[in-house]
């Protein structure tokens, strides 16, 4: 049977374990055929490696034991260059680009932050390149790290908006017990809900399975927080020929169904946010193109209300002062004030600086019914 979620997929946020990034070219270089096969179709992919403690620690001729934080981020930093070596070489066969994308908890917690690290990837994605991203471990302090990649991974699927987030690593599958111990425990190929059982899979059985810092734990975990914003999760193998295109057949990997779809997810964040201080009032013309499901562009505008920050939801009131829509804004109450009325290149000749041309992209927004207005 075909995965139907699979071939829909629009973005791909593929997660790559430490233990794969330490077993050889041949498996980068099938993770890498598959990325750029899924590219040829239009699928927008952005990776997630781990590894650069692990690479680090053999260059550093680190013991092989527990390693105290200081020498994990030092491990990190000397590992990090050689694990983006080993995409930028494997991704040059195929002249593709690379870009690594270093983030930590607070850019992922703090809204401002994380919009701008969303710009970023979106403009690499834009400009053809592959974001490969890791957590930056030498800066990142014990209480502020995420640790394992799998989580990182979940939120850059949900910044990136990604319909499906791959973990690909030496776990080919959930089981539903341990296959070392129970040559016969069934693999779960598809898992519609994540429930005590699904859990108590991970707690026990697989927990002692995985190599590196995840885990099947910190896997449910991620397709969890992903399914929360509408993405699908798969676990599968990354040691397999086609790790990626295998999940196109519902025999391969552990298929995790989003609780909600994209959108409502989405929309409920956006509604959801409770201070509004700000709103800007627009047009006609831009009133229309909204209800069309288009972005705001500073040209509709004709005031802006209150204060607020870049990434902050607004109001959008009509021509005659009705709440039509809330969205996240790209600008500033301030600069908003500055380019409101004005085509895109004078707003760039205005603010001094080039950013997306919208005041909100039509992401961000999310038009209200008729009995919300009313509010
Ligand atoms: N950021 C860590 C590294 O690159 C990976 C953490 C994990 O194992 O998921 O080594």
């Amino acid at each position: 049977m075909m995965r139907p979620g699979f071939d829909a997929a629009r973005c791909i946020v593929v997660k790559v374990g430490s233990s794969l990034m330490q077993a050889g070219d041949a498996v980068i270089a099938a993770i890498v055929s598959d990325v750029v096969a899924l590219r040829s179709r239009g699928v927008r992919i952005i990776l997630v490696s781990s590894g650069a403690v692990a690479l680090g620690r053999i260059r550093l001729s680190l013991s092989a034991g527990d390693l105290s934080l200081e020498q994990k981020q030092a491990a990190a930093a000397a590992g990090q260059p050689l694990l983006i070596g080993l995409w930028e070489r494997a991704f040059a066969m195929h002249r593709v680009v690379t870009a690594q994308a270093l983030l930590t908890l607070d850019v992922t917690e703090d809204r401002r932050s994380w919009l701008n690290a969303r710009a970023t990837l979106s403009a690499l994605l834009d400009l053809g390149a592959v974001p490969v991203v890791n957590e930056n471990d030498t800066i990142a302090t014990d209480e502020l790290r995420y640790g394992d990649n799998d989580r990182l991974a979940a939120r850059v699927a949900q910044m990136s908006g990604a319909d499906l987030l791959v973990l690909l690593s030496d776990i080919d599958a959930l089981y539903e017990a341990d296959p070392r111990l129970t040559p016969d425990a069934r693999a779960i190929h598809d898992i519609p809900e994540i429930d005590d059982r699904i859990r108590s899979m991970a707690g026990d059985a697989n927990e002692r399975a995985g190599v590196g810092t995840g885990g099947m734990r910190t896997k449910i975990l991620a397709a969890e927080l992903a399914g929360g914003s509408g993405c699908a999760t798969a676990v599968a193998s990354g040691l397999a020929k086609n790790p990626l295109m295998s999940l196109a057949s519902d025999e391969h990997g552990s298929w995790f169904y989003p609780s909600r779809s994209s959108a409502s997810a989405r929309e409920r964040w956006i509604s959801g946010v409770v201070s509004q201080n700000g709103a800007v009032r627009v047009d006609a013309g831009a009133a229309t193109a909204l209800a069309l499901g288009k972005s705001l562009l500073p040209v509709g505008v004709q005031r802006v209300e209150g204060q607020f920050e870049r990434g902050e939801t607004i109001r959008i009131l009509g021509p005659d002062g009705q709440v039509i829509a809330r969205g996240v804004t790209a600008y500033s109450a301030a600069d908003a004030r500055l380019i409101a009325g004005c085509r895109s290149d004078e707003a760039e000749i205005r603010l001094g600086y080039r950013r997306s041309s919208a005041l909100i992209h039509a992401d961000d927004i999310v038009r209200t019914g008729p009995a919300e207005a009313a509010r």
